[in-house]
């Protein structure tokens, strides 16, 4: 492939850092890098407990066992997402409940949750936590989740894995919920090579995950262990890419939203819809998602023939209730209606990286623009 879906770009300073921590010998977990990412990235997106993590996935991990969810308790999770949105469910024994999606950001529906929660409520047993994802970059509905959960006391859980830089309401994605957490993986609007930062609600929630985050040791001269830890911090070096790469970030907003605005602008004459942003929101547009009308070629047969021309682009995630892993957990749709199953269907990744050129981007337009025309010939 020439063209890449999402790939890293450097700022040029991350070395520097990466410098700083094998000239004062900091190449062991934990050290300066680590400490100054977690307070740059707080002041970023104004929130005072941060705490870097190995991946997203051990951010999410931790989340779940810093708020107190057990074996047998139920999470509630949006469908449409990558798995490792909800794997972390499963690895502390508690059963996943997906919910639908809404057409318009194409992230949990609001209306959904409340019926599942009215449900899960007459059974008398409410779900211990909600957990929303603000897929590709673009803001949920998060107001009126955050209001419904809070209706129902059941703390809300933000995977802005993908989301690092949208805002709602001037507020940071990641920052609106009891907890959230990012992702710093590869192909992530910022990486660390990999990694995650996890958002707390208080100091005494982060000591409490830096503590399982590090083999959760007592407090005393000896090492002593009450309960089971994990090795999830970031390491000096990683936190030092991270940030150099932290120093670019609105740029890096700026660039893939505009990749966005380009694609939007171009296919303006065909026949295809993407996700909106709602009031007083700006999605980081990390990846430019698309669904595909009635007069193009299937999603299969763009995929294939953009891949022809050196370009790679993938399926929407596949919803979790259609995944074999998750095939007896229970699914809550507005009606008969599977929005989720639908956008997967139909919905396409276009190359969003915000290092993509214009004349890349315009050999991906090309591209698309001459699938539809080999269709429409066909069917004549
Ligand atoms: C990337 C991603 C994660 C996991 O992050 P890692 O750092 O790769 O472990 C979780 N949720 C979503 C939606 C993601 O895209």
């Amino acid at each position: 492939m020439n063209i890449l879906l999402s790939k890293p770009h450097m700022s040029g300073r991350e070395m520097a850092y990466v410098e700083e921590a094998f000239s004062s010998n900091w190449i062991a977990p934990l050290g300066p890098n680590v400490n100054a990412f977690e307070e740059e990235l707080g002041k970023y997106v104004d929130h005072p407990y941060t705490l870097a993590t190995s991946s997203g996935t051990a951010a999410l991990h931790l989340a779940l066992l810093t708020i107190g969810i057990e074996r047998g308790d139920v999470i509630f999770c949006q469908s449409l997402t990558f798995v490792a949105s909800v794997n972390p469910i499963l690895y502390v024994g508690a059963t996943p409940v997906f919910i639908d999606s809404e057409q318009e950001t194409w992230n949990m529906s609001p209306e959904a949750l409340r019926k599942a929660l009215v449900q899960a409520a007459t059974k008398g047993k409410l779900p211990k936590a909600v957990i929303v994802v603000h897929l590709y970059g673009v803001v949920a509905k998060i107001g009126e989740i955050r209001h419904i959960c809070q209706e129902f006391g059941v703390p809300l859980i933000e995977d802005a894995a993908e989301s690092l830089g949208a805002t709602w309401q001037g507020q940071m994605t990641g920052t609106i919920g009891d907890i959230g957490f990012y992702s710093f993986n590869g192909n992530k609007i910022i990486t660390t090579s990999g990694g995650g930062m996890l958002l707390l609600s208080s100091d005494s929630q982060r000591q409490y995950a830096l503590k399982l985050a590090t083999q959760a040791r007592e407090n005393v001269l000896h090492y002593e262990h009450e309960e089971v830890g994990y090795n999830y911090r970031l390491s000096n070096v990683s936190a030092g890419i991270g940030r150099g790469q932290l120093e670019v970030i609105e740029q890096r907003v700026r660039a893939r939203r505009n990749v966005f605005r380009r694609y939007e602008q171009m296919f303006s004459t065909i026949d295809v819809t993407y996700q909106q942003e709602i009031p007083f929101s700006r999605a980081n547009r990390w990846l430019t998602a698309m669904q595909i009308g009635r007069d193009i070629a299937s999603r299969d047969q763009l995929i294939q023939r953009l891949g022809d021309a050196g370009i790679e682009s993938r399926p929407v995630w596949k919803p979790m209730h259609l995944q074999p892993l998750y095939r007896d957990a229970e699914y809550v749709t507005v009606d008969k209606e599977d929005v989720s199953r639908h956008l997967f269907e139909n919905g396409i990744c276009l190359p969003s990286s915000s290092s993509l050129t214009i004349g890349e981007q315009q050999k991906v337009i090309q591209a698309v623009l001459d699938t539809r025309h080999f269709v429409k010939e066909k069917s004549v």
